[in-house]
């Protein structure tokens, strides 16, 4: 492609509003352009490195057995009201009226579109396991749309959903998803992991993101240093394996902790350490309140609270309710002589002796306690975050933290939508069955931003061979110069006639600003064509390293096929 023919608006100012380096970039090397706050338009070089990505994740989808076909953005409201989501997605669902004031929304995914087409085309067990994708854009109204392309309103995605008639058959294309899932980040070039994710209210059960690892990620994902194990923090469950205490057992004392509050607050005003304190927090769960133990170097994870009670609803009392219930502020209750509410705790203090802990009277505190002689525990459970340094659950290695962006996620769903939408089929008995799904996605625009991410340098993009734009970018010195020009011709048919694709610069623009165009566009191979022309030489420079040699044309091909390897 020349240059002078297409569109590449690079700027070598870095746009106001982009914070994080992909933004920056892909904008500034003139990739994409904003047209409303996360909506995005790809110009050329952006509509290529899509579709670098989307042949990927093609290759796979076939590999792993996914078909592609392609549902509609515009979603009739009746769908989403037969699952409730029309109700509970929120403002996150773009919603409209046609001309005739029916309600309809833009997809936002399409779980409701896709069984209602399974439940009216596939009658028979014969039909199942059938598996089903689309590349697709989709429509959210973040809250907060930012980073460019990681998180817009308007974005690419390939959602892929399986159906099936039993468990057994879910599972296998869980793992076949996994697997494929799996390819398409490496072949990216993407340093990633796959992490154990919280299912959440859809009524699943195994669901895995995978996550790019990054420091602008949002997702803080919890991994061992020793094995593959890699869960979402909040999921990451803790063993029960501490060092039991061997102090001596002594008699419970209260003591006067005035104004201090915190953990901290009151762990220095006694000169013991944090680890001695128990911490203590009311949670109204559903309708019940429980009161929560937990060492006091640990915080506690509601997410596993809400699993452990199988709850839908959970959250903090209040400091009046805490007061009604417990008799005193929340900084100085404690399980001692707690009777009307049941009082649960982490593993850890099992082990404890001699610890401290609120009194339940303002301005209180027990030293020297020992749970389950001082107080009673109905039930110990893993109810605390998982910390840097602990062993990691597998049992291998110790367990630290990274941040993650989510490029994918494979879900099983289970059956609430086929139940939901009458999804059923009959079995070999000829009896009525509800069919059982899975659904996987990948935010392929969101992958590229992630690519950017991982690939880039102080000067530009520094582009993975798999999704590079071109191949190789042919800079002219001097255009107007005879030789230059007819060398800088003759390479670009040479590269082209062996499949090689080539980005040539033949604008009449100054080398200093080719340069810094090329080192921002970010292809992996540069050939400049200057003063050895008249030789046959050109110089090459390898993006990514810096590497820089000259080279007879003759040579060209063969280097750049072995650069790109
Ligand atoms: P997030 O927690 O980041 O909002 P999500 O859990 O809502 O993601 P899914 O519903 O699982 O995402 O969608 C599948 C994939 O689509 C995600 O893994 C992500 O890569 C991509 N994706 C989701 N929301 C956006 C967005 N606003 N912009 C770009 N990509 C997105
Ligand atoms: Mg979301």
């Amino acid at each position: 492609m020349r240059h002078s023919q297409t569109l590449i608006p690079t700027l070598k100012e870095v746009p106001n509003d982009a914070e994080i380096k992909s933004h920056q970039l892909l904008v500034r090397g003139g990739y994409i352009r904003q047209t409303a706050s996360g909506v995005y338009s790809f110009l050329p070089l952006g509509q290529k490195v899509l579709k670098n990505v989307e042949k990927i994740v093609r290759e796979e989808m076939e590999k792993a057995g996914a078909v592609e076909m392609l549902m509609p953005a515009l979603q009739p409201s009746d769908l989403w009201k037969e699952t409730g989501r029309w109700y509970n997605f929120g403002s996150e669902l773009m919603r409209l009226n046609d001309r005739h004031e029916r309600e309809f929304a833009l997809g936002a995914t399409h779980e409701e579109v896709i069984t209602s087409l399974i439940r009216d085309e596939v009658k028979s067990y014969k039909r199942l396991p059938l598996s089903l994708y689309q590349i697709q854009t989709k429509f959210r109204d973040e809250k907060r749309p930012r980073f460019g392309l990681l998180r817009g309103r308007e974005f690419v995605m390939k959602d892929a959903y399986t159906f099936h008639d039993s468990n057994e058959s879910l599972d296998e294309a869980y793992d076949k998803m996994f697997q494929a899932y799996s390819n398409i980040f490496k072949r990216c070039g993407l340093n990633f992991r796959a992490v154990i994710a919280d299912s959440g209210a859809m009524g699943g059960k195994d669901t895995h993101e995978f996550m790019v690892l990054s420091d602008i990620g949002e997702d803080i994902i919890a991994y061992s240093d020793s094995s593959d194990f890699a869960a979402n923090i909040e999921m990451a469950p803790v063993l029960d394996n501490y060092q039991q205490s061997e102090e001596h057992m002594q008699a419970k004392e209260l003591v006067d902790t005035p104004n201090y509050k915190s953990m901290e607050e009151v762990s220095q005003f006694l000169s013991l350490p944090l680890e001695k304190g128990i911490k203590s927090l009311l949670f109204k769960i559903d309708d019940q309140y429980v009161l929560v133990l937990a060492r006091g170097d640990h915080e506690i994870n509601d997410i596993k609270l809400k699993n452990i009670y199988n709850a839908t609803n959970i959250e903090l009392a209040s400091e009046e309710e805490t007061k009604e219930i417990l008799g005193a502020d929340v900084g100085s209750i404690g399980p001692i002589d707690v009777k009307n509410v049941d009082v649960i705790a982490d593993y850890a203090l099992k082990y404890m002796r001699n610890a401290y802990c609120g009194a339940n009277q303002d301005d209180k505190h027990f030293v020297n306690v020992n749970p389950d002689k001082d107080f009673h525990v109905s039930d110990y459970h893993d109810v605390r975050f998982i910390q840097e340094g602990d062993i990691s659950p597998d049992g291998n290695g110790t367990i630290q933290f990274a941040k993650g962006i989510e490029v994918g996620h494979v879900f099983k769903l289970g059956q609430f939508y086929a139940e939901k939408l009458g999804a059923s089929y009959l079995d070999e008995q000829g009896k009525q069955q509800t069919m059982t799904m899975g659904c996987y996605g990948i935010g392929i625009s969101r992958t590229l931003a992630a690519i950017v991410e991982q690939y880039h340098d102080d000067n530009g993009i520094t582009w993975p061979a798999s999704i590079t734009p071109y191949q190789a970018h042919i800079v002219t010195i001097n255009i107007k110069n005879e030789e230059q020009n007819s060398v800088s011709e003759q390479l670009y048919k040479q590269l082209q006639g062996q499949g090689i694709s080539v980005l040539y610069d033949d604008r009449k623009e100054r080398p200093g600003v080719k340069f810094a165009d090329s080192d921002l566009i970010g292809l992996p191979v540069r050939l400049t064509v200057g003063k050895r022309a008249n030789e046959g030489y050109v110089e090459c420079k390898i993006r990514a390293t810096g590497e820089q040699f000259d080279i007879h044309v003759s040579e060209v091909n063969e280097k750049i096929a072995s650069i790109l390897k």
